[in-house]
């Protein structure tokens, strides 16, 4: 019989990054015995590869800024598709989250006067990034992990165990959820050392596992990100929402091949670095949409000068969205003005001196000079589009995190909504803050409703289905690195970043046959650091979150933010206010339905001028809100 290891919580939090590290130490602030739990190391988390920086309204930099600001850049990112409630609160508490790190530690970089200094990103109308060089995300982990031991230290001097209220189980993967009678009730997993099974029971359990990026074979993503916490969600019978919506970052590495996806900072773009195809041609003055026509410079003079003036001049077009800037790096390589490796030249060594480029870009003149022998205060970069984000994820209550599963909590990359089509960059480390901690509080809070018992019979199934892979079931099936492989492959070139109807359905039946095969994954020896083993149970992961992703874009026909269509080139009003929502089917499959956004409150809704809203909505949306509020 199997042994397993068990422990009991109030809450537990699946996943180290921000977003998780910020929930736990909210829920141990509200008293209650809180478990972390993380696939890798302690500390090497997504988070910590942030660079550019956390965006927060603090008006430092230009003093026109305020959530409302804020606001309003995030709508239009996200072209209005975001969920309104969720931008609001982010807008309007991500100063304070910025404030209170600085309280647990951390140390941002400065104005001349001594305020957290504050950079330009794209899409952002004001400098708006606190940051930490380019190096914002490990600064931001480091303050989190000391606040964790710090409360550790609290507790050790009251309880004399340091571990009493707040303890790290790090290399250890959960690979399911109990629920009973429909609420959540713990969790099961393994850990990846010495493959002993663990269940933690708990009556509130916060995901924070960030995104999904392994799902492509080229992304600025690490091994971590096979979509655990989406596909978790699914099984337990959770929602997700705007599965379609990947974001392609505009600048990866795309030579030499070891490094391809790698991502190089939009900071560099922010601090003066310029795009030009193999022509020379600075190419995005010719790709700003209609929508952005008002707020972007018209000529080179015009956007040079808006580094230095930037209140009478309009920033240069290489500051657009993500999507904007993907989108037009892809067209000029299709178009034979890419490089031999299929890039473009970002070149930030003609604007800024050695000296300056070495202070504020770091660890990109590091990247460049180790891995491809590249000195970026000389030479340009190579750089092309990587899978970076996923704005889809669990649907949740923007107050409260909770998904549709009570119990059931989600935070950061892992929760859909808050970025609607396109996250702004930036946008992420703050929602970490922001939501990690409304998610530890409200997980707190539901603790003390109950505590269901977990069903013997599901830690029973939960186990064999992690020992599948190794069961005479699939003896002689495939090596999961193959299947996974294919499906990276898919997606990848089938519903990669310019979409087509019959690529997107070729791609489903592919999906297909990829479920069967992994059904019958098989790897050798035994559950000692066995990775195929591993890679055999994200993999369950993997193709559901393909699969939603797969049919959402299918059903989805138009162009917009992280969804591009080449048969349905235009953004479509009617498709503004409808969510896709995925549910899963058994244990490998997903249905899709339409549900309707709730209309912005009139008071947000105000905000904003009619002649912009006119881009986005129908003309009815618009009359009855006038309506609404008059
Ligand atoms: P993560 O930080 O990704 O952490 C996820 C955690 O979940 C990890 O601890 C992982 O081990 C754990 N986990 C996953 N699955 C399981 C499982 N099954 N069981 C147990 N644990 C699990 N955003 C910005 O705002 N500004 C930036 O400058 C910026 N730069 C970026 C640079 C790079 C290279 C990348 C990849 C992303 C960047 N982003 C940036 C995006 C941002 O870093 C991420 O969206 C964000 O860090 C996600 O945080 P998170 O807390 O949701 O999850």
């Amino acid at each position: 019989d199997e042994q397993i290891e068990r422990h009991d919580y109030d809450v537990v939090v699946i996943g180290a990054g921000g977003a998780g590290l910020r929930a736990a130490i909210e829920a141990r602030l509200q008293g209650k015995r809180t478990a972390i739990i993380s696939k890798s190391l302690f500390g090497k988390a997504h988070t910590v590869m942030a660079e550019g920086g956390c965006a927060a309204s603090m008006g430092n930099a230009n003093p026109n800024d305020n959530w409302q600001v804020h606001y309003r850049d995030t709508m239009r990112g996200g072209k209005f598709l975001n969920n309104w409630r969720m931008a609001e609160l982010h807008a309007k508490e991500a100063p304070d989250r910025v404030w209170e790190l600085e309280t647990y530690g951390a140390l941002f970089d400065r104005t001349k006067d001594g305020t957290i200094s504050q950079r330009n990103f794209g899409g952002h109308t004001y400098p708006r990034l606190a940051h930490v060089g380019d190096r914002t995300g490990l600064e931001l982990i480091r303050t989190l992990q000391q606040k964790v031991v710090s409360l550790q230290q609290e507790d050790l001097a009251e309880t004399g165990d340091a571990e009493s209220r707040i303890r790290v189980f790090h290399e250890c993967t959960i690979t399911e959820l109990f629920t009973t009678d429909g609420a959540i009730s713990g969790c099961f997993g393994y850990f990846r050392g010495d493959g002993r099974f663990v269940r933690f029971d708990a009556p509130a359990i916060v995901l924070a596992t960030g995104g999904v990026g392994k799902s492509y074979s080229v992304t600025s993503n690490s091994w971590e990100y096979t979509g655990d916490g989406h596909a978790l969600a699914l099984r337990a019978g959770a929602t997700l929402i705007n599965m379609e919506f990947l974001q392609f970052h505009p600048t990866g590495m795309v030579w030499p091949p070891s490094v391809r996806g790698l991502l190089v900072t939009e900071s560099v773009r922010g601090d003066g670095g310029v795009l030009r195809n193999t022509d020379g041609k600075r190419f995005m003055f010719e790709y700003v949409p209609d929508v952005f026509k008002e707020q972007y410079a018209t000529s080179e003079e015009e956007g040079d000068r808006w580094y230095t003036d930037p209140d009478n001049n309009r920033r240069p077009p290489e500051l657009l969205p993500r999507d904007e800037v993907a989108r037009a790096i892809n067209s000029e390589v299709k178009a034979g003005r890419g490089t031999e490796h299929g890039g473009v030249f970002l070149d930030v060594s003609t604007r800024l001196k050695p000296e300056e480029i070495l202070k504020r870009l770091p660890s990109m003149h590091h990247q460049f000079k180790e891995l491809a022998d590249v000195d970026i205060t000389k030479e340009p970069m190579e750089v092309g589009p990587t899978c970076h984000y996923v704005m889809g994820g669990v649907e949740v209550e923007p107050d409260t995190a909770m998904s549709k599963v009570p119990g059931l909590f989600a935070a950061g990359e892992v929760a859909g909504g808050m970025h609607g089509s396109n996250r702004l960059g930036g946008n992420s480390l703050s929602d970490l803050l922001v939501f990690g901690r409304r998610a530890g509080l409200h997980a707190a809070q539901h603790a003390d409703t109950g505590r269901p018992a977990v069903a013997e019979s599901d830690v029973a199934a939960a186990l064999e289905r992690a020992m599948l892979p190794f069961s005479s079931a699939t003896a002689g099936g495939e090596n999961p690195f193959v299947v996974q492989q294919e499906l990276q492959k898919t997606m990848h070139e089938l519903v990669g970043i310019i979409r087509k109807g019959d690529e997107m359905e070729l791609a489903l039946k592919k999906l297909e046959d990829i479920a069967t095969r992994t059904r019958t994954v098989s790897v050798e020896g035994h559950r000692r650091f066995n990775p195929g083993w591993h890679l055999a149970l994200d993999l369950r992961n993997m193709l559901l979150v393909a699969l939603c992703t797969g049919k959402a874009a299918l059903e989805r026909q138009e162009s917009r933010g992280g969804h591009t269509r080449d048969d349905f080139p235009v953004m479509d009003s009617d498709w503004r206010h409808l969510l896709l929502v995925c549910r899963a089917i058994g244990e490998d499959d997903v249905e899709l339905t339409r549900q309707e956004q709730l209309p912005m409150r009139s008071d947000l809704f105000d905000l904003f001028e009619s002649d912009e809203l006119k881009k986005y909505y129908t003309g009815d949306e618009l009359g009855g809100h006038r309506a609404d509020s008059a």
